[in-house]
């Protein structure tokens, strides 16, 4: 059976989505390659929708929070 998880890059934060079966992802923010087995791990999911949905939400969820060191520009107003 095959599930996706959603790990977390050790390098800048980012969310990234790879087969269960996958050892090794490339962060698509930071370029960095990601042991998975190290990596720490937010979400499971059965099929690749699912999986995508929950990182959807999860970027939702990290965008509206405060005082976490995301890349992008939020402005803030304050
Ligand atoms: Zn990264």
């Amino acid at each position: 059976m095959t599930g996706y998880i959603i790990a977390v890059c050790s390098s800048c934060g980012g969310y990234l989505l790879a087969k269960n079966s996958q050892k090794t992802r490339t962060c698509p923010y930071c370029g960095s390659k990601v042991v998975l087995g190290k990596a720490k791990k937010v979400a499971f999911a059965e099929t690749a929708n699912e999986a995508s949905l929950l990182l959807r939400k999860l970027k939702e969820k990290a965008a509206k929070s405060e005082g976490l060191s995301f890349k992008g520009d939020f402005k803030k107003s304050h």
